[in-house]
């Protein structure tokens, strides 16, 4: 099976990455919004990331206009239809996660794959959505994707081998390193960590510690990279909650039960990074 043009849906944190690391490594890319202002901004997302490489020396002003050629961005599921992979990396809702697939299915032409992106729904409760769950697999990134080398390569009971080593071959052609996983709720890396970053909140509540020594206790204790709430500010504080209800009900503990304080964050609007404020403050958004 040979990948040539790769579709990405959703253009946010996760999909603007995965759409500019695709087109770094050659594939013609195209990646979908809901909107033509949406589609404009992470456009603009993908490139302004483009524009630091090339200020950091990581990228030269050559490659970074040949891989924007590679790109585009779509609003009409339409235009994805000649695709050979589809990266879907939209909200981390089930619901709306089926309904791309389900129109995207009308068009996609046969024999392409399926990949899903998402951090805690299984990849069978989506891949039963389109007539072709054999070519379904999950292609977990992550934040950032230019940067964190790691994809989980996710196979249900019905993905074909093919299918799945074609898949596992594209994370490497990506300049990734890939691992393999069984489809479960988190699989590999988010089983592990989503426990832990709730249970950073939970000790908040309990008055453990404030966020800057929690943060610092984890960075110089354990020699993390940083501290939970600095890395839940990244991830996104209603990324994490739809993360942790997800799995909740999955595996019904509860460790994986999102805490009050996370859920009222959400609802305030403070969202992390992404809103301007989570735990810390970023910037005037
Ligand atoms: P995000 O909120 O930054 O972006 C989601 C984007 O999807 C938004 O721009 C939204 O407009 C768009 N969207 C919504 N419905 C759409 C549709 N039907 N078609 C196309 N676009 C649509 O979220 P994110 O953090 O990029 O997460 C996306 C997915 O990646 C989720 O499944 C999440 O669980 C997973 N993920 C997130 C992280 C992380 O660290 N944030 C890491 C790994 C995986």
């Amino acid at each position: 099976m040979k990948i040539r043009k790769v579709g990405v849906l959703g253009c946010g944190l996760m999909g603007s990455g995965i759409a500019e690391v695709c087109a770094r490594a050659g594939y013609d890319t195209v990646v979908r919004e809901v909107s033509e202002e949406l589609v404009e901004k992470g456009l603009g997302k993908i490139q302004g990331s483009f524009a630091k490489a090339v200020e950091k020396g990581k990228l030269d002003a050559a490659a970074r206009d040949e891989a924007l050629g590679r790109l585009s961005g779509a609003v009409d599921l339409r235009d994805l239809a000649d695709c050979d992979l589809v990266i879907e990396a939209i909200v981390e809702s089930l619901e709306e996660k089926k309904k791309t697939f389900g129109v995207l299915d009308e068009t996609l032409k046969e024999g392409a794959i399926y990949a899903s992106n998402t951090s805690s729904l299984t990849i069978t409760q989506i891949a039963m959505s389109t007539r072709r769950p054999d070519h379904f697999v999950g292609l977990h990134f992550f934040n950032p994707v230019p940067v964190m080398k790691l994809v989980e390569v996710v196979r249900t009971l019905l993905t074909s081998d093919e299918v799945y080593q074609t898949a596992f071959e594209f994370a490497r052609s990506i300049g990734k390193e890939p691992i393999a996983c069984r489809d479960n709720s988190g699989f590999i890396v988010n089983r592990l960590l989503v426990p832990y970053l709730l249970d950073a909140i939970r000790a908040l509540e309990e008055g453990v510690g404030s966020v800057e020594d929690i943060d610092k206790g984890m960075q110089l204790g354990c020699g993390y990279p940083m501290g939970p709430f600095t890395l839940l500010d990244f991830v996104g504080l209603d990324t994490t909650y739809y993360i942790a209800n997800i799995m909740f009900e999955e595996y019904r503990e509860k460790r994986f039960a999102p805490p009050p304080l996370l859920k009222q964050m959400v609802l305030a609007g403070r969202l992390g990074k992404k809103s301007g404020r989570g735990f810390y403050e970023h910037g005037k958004k």
